[in-house]
């Protein structure tokens, strides 16, 4: 840290991994849009590199020979989107400080309608995915169910169709860093940490290069996280189907016995296998359910680092 630098006020956070060929356009664009906003206000980026493996690193580097107030972090492995995020709003300094994807997904002109809601009084201001261009089929509809089941299963109301990219001011960084739960779901917690929040819409563009870094299996994970970390629900519906299943076998052992009092019961193969089946079913989505509670119970109590930091170079 510079010795006696002042606070900026406004910090912009970017994760990234593996995206060499969106760097120079995404800082372009970024502090092209900062330096217009009126007032002028002082800044600083935050590029946290979440061990990129390919030019990344050195593309940073070279736009910092020609760009002040860039701060980039360095991790010292890939820790994920989220936690790479964490790391930046850990280190950002600014009153206000905005979240945002390294890909151009989230145009950084936007950061103009950012302000100034926040400059009117927002907390929190997020960014509402109208539509969206160049996903696939898959990616959209899994995407459109992912939002409206953790919306009806969690008791925390997180907006629909609203990614990592939104301003946040000084007092939520505070109350998202005392959050330090390792399966972490940004969007989550800023929800949970409440104060006055606000939506914009607009409309999200396809990636400027490089391919998406959340596969099938990674988005189904983030999925899992989101709802273990904000809903309690999973474990009771291990309950409920616990109670439905010993109802309907109580019903069926009565009419099982009358029949075999009045000697009308017939060697059931059928039915022995469909109960065997449907009961080993239930049991092991059951002990599944109470599987990624109990698996995220350990990892939170190992209570590591949420990630580590290998060197900043500011320029
Ligand atoms: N990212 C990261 N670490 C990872 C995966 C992704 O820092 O392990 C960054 C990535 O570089 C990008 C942002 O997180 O800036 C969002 O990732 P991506 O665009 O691949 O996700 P999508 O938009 O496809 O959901
Ligand atoms: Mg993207």
């Amino acid at each position: 840290m510079h010795p006696g630098a002042e606070e900026p006020e406004l910090s912009i956070v970017v994760p990234l991994y593996d995206e060499e060929n969106n760097v120079d356009k995404l800082l372009s664009r970024t502090i092209e849009t900062v330096r217009a906003l009126p007032g002028a206000p002082s800044y600083e980026v935050i590029i946290v590199n979440d061990g990129s493996r390919d030019g990344t690193l050195e593309a940073v580097r070279r736009a910092m020979r020609s760009q002040p107030h860039l701060i980039l972090v360095n991790l010292s492995r890939n820790f994920g989107h989220q936690l790479a995020a964490t790391a930046g709003l850990d280190i950002a300094r600014g009153r206000a400080v905005i979240l945002m994807d390294g890909d151009l997904q989230d145009p950084p002109e936007l950061i103009g309608d950012f302000v100034e809601q926040w400059r009117i009084g927002f907390d929190v201001v997020y960014a509402i995915r109208r539509s969206r261009k160049g996903e696939s089929r898959f990616k959209l509809l899994t995407a459109k169910w992912f939002y409206r089941i953790t919306r009806g299963l969690t008791k925390v109301s997180i907006p629909v169709d609203t990614g990592d990219f939104r301003l946040m001011s000084r007092r939520v960084i505070e109350a998202l860093k005392q959050t330090r739960e390792r399966h972490r779901f940004l969007r989550g917690l800023v929800s949970w940490v409440g104060y006055n929040q606000t939506g914009i819409e607009y409309d999200r563009d396809a990636r400027h290069a490089g391919n998406t870094k959340y596969p099938v299996s990674k988005m189904l994970a983030f999925a899992i996280d989101g709802i273990t970390s904000f809903s309690e629900i999973p474990l009771h519906f291990a309950s409920y189907m616990g109670f439905i299943a010993s109802a309907f076998a109580f019903v069926y052992a009565i009419i099982v016995l009358i029949l075999k009092f009045a000697h009308r019961n017939y060697p059931g193969y059928t039915s022995t296998i469909v109960t065997i089946l449907f009961l080993g079913g239930v049991q092991l989505i059951g002990i599944g359910i109470l599987g990624e509670y109990l698996g995220r119970v350990y990892d939170e109590i190992k209570g590591r680092p949420l990630y580590l930091i290998s060197d900043i170079e500011r320029s």
